[in-house]
């Protein structure tokens, strides 16, 4: 049987952020992780390209894997909303928050390898990859859990467990939790192209009659695209020439950033709204996409997760520090008043942005328009939409203020 302070399932994005955070507090840390950085279908640090937050760069920079990220993140100045065919428009911006940027854009496959580069130098954290979870059992003192490691079955045991194993979290699905749990009618194509009149750090985003359409300015004058088309247009998009896709997307999005070039390969991703009622149980914890899985519109989805980490983070260290139980009763409680507004908040914004904007019904459609006008107009309101996509509200933990933990001695 191996011993552990903390088992965390899932070592993406999520779930390693949280070993770095956690690192060097004297807690010895299991993160079992089903598929290598490397591997061509890591489903975490994958072609994707995250819209990071101003408050999430400054989590990255507290946890020590800014450093390794930021030569490949764009930052982003403006974010330009509109809506296709239709007058409403707004534009946001960092305002007066004193900030140099509404937030970043950076790989996956990026951040994935400065987080794995900070594990690998991290003496208490013990990746088990490729591992998966087989089984689990909660006892009132611990969880005692079976994980397969290559050819080797190994038991661990731990007080506390923490479930960062994404969407479709095995461990979610053995405590049967209430889920809201819905797949859109909607796919999102992620590809990369590169326009002949690149607007340094402008983000935009286009509500259109089948999705959101995002353009998110990437290093190097490229672009990311997140284009949400109908399920039933996904196979077509996907299987049109390079050509004849960056004329339908030029189509979508008109000439704001000239004519588009080049384009890298596509890829499809089903969208679900996955929002776990109470992600808080006893000795087990689901963050990230375990507890809420969003859809990309407004790219709110590990900006979330990453404020998990920030929470469950300052909790555990604090709990180690005070010599108590990290999987007890009174962590968990204080963890979950912190986090129980922001996640189902969060994801009801989200759902709702996802699916006001393809709705056609004139009513809603000139109401939406209206309150893009008004935004534009009112300052104030336009700094409040801001600050919460910053990430910049609330009761802010240690690490969002860019301040690492306060750290134990280490256990015996
Ligand atoms: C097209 C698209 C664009 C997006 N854009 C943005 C954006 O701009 N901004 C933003 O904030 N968010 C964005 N997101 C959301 C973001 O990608 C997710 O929120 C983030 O990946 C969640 O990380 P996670 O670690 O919780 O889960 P995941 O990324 O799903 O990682 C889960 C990890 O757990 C491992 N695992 C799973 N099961 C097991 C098991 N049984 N045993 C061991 N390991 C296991 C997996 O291998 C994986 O490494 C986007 C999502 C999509 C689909």
């Amino acid at each position: 049987m191996h011993e552990y302070d903390l088992v965390i399932i899932g070592g993406g994005l999520v779930g390693g952020s949280l070993a770095c955070a956690l690192s060097g507090c004297g807690l010895r840390i299991a993160v079992v992780e089903a598929v290598p950085a490397s591997a061509e279908h890591q489903p975490s640090y994958d072609e994707r390209v995250i819209a990071l937050s101003w408050g999430s760069r400054r989590i990255l920079e507290a946890i020590g894997v800014w450093p390794d990220i930021s030569p490949e993140a764009e930052p982003i100045r403006q974010v330009h909303v509109s809506d296709r065919g239709h007058c409403g428009f707004t534009r946001l911006g960092p305002g007066d928050a004193g900030v140099e940027a509404l937030g970043y854009v950076a790989p996956a496959r990026v951040m994935g390898a400065a987080i794995r580069s900070a594990l690998a130098l991290s003496p208490d954290v013990e990746l088990l990859c490729p591992a998966r979870l087989s089984e689990y059992r909660v006892a009132a003192d611990r969880v005692d859990i079976e994980v397969q490691h290559g050819d080797e079955h190994l038991r661990l045991t731990t007080p506390l467990l923490v479930a960062a194993d994404g969407g479709d979290s095995a461990v979610r699905q053995r405590l049967d939790l209430e889920t809201r749990d819905e797949r859109y009618a909607q796919d999102a194509i992620i590809t990369t192209v590169s326009p002949d009149r690149p607007r340094t750090g402008v983000a935009f985003e286009r509500f259109t009659d089948t999705g959101p359409l995002a353009l998110l300015p990437m290093t190097g004058g490229r672009y990311s695209v997140v284009w949400t088309c109908r399920g039933e247009e996904t196979s077509a998009l996907l299987a049109l020439s390079d050509d004849a896709f960056l004329e339908r997307l030029q189509a979508r999005f008109g000439y704001r950033l000239g004519r588009f070039q080049q384009v890298s390969p596509r890829r499809a991703y089903p969208l679900k709204l996955v929002l776990t009622r109470n992600p808080v149980q006893p000795r087990v914890v689901l963050i990230g996409n375990a507890a809420h899985t969003l859809h990309p519109v407004a790219g709110q989805g590990f900006n979330l997760g990453l404020r998990d980490v920030a929470a469950l983070a300052e909790v555990i260290a604090q709990s180690a520090r005070a010599g108590a139980d990290l999987g007890g009763p009174a962590a968990l409680s204080d963890y979950r008043n912190w986090r129980g507004s922001d996640q189902p908040s969060t994801a009801r914004l989200t759902d709702l942005l996802a699916r006001v904007f393809v709705n056609p019904w004139t009513p809603l459609r000139l109401a939406r328009n209206a309150a893009m006008l008004g935004l534009d107009l009112i300052p104030p309101a336009r700094h409040r939409v801001a600050q919460r996509f910053m990430g910049v509200g609330g009761r802010l933990p240690r690490l969002a203020c860019g301040v690492p933990l306060e750290k134990a001695d280490a256990r015996s």
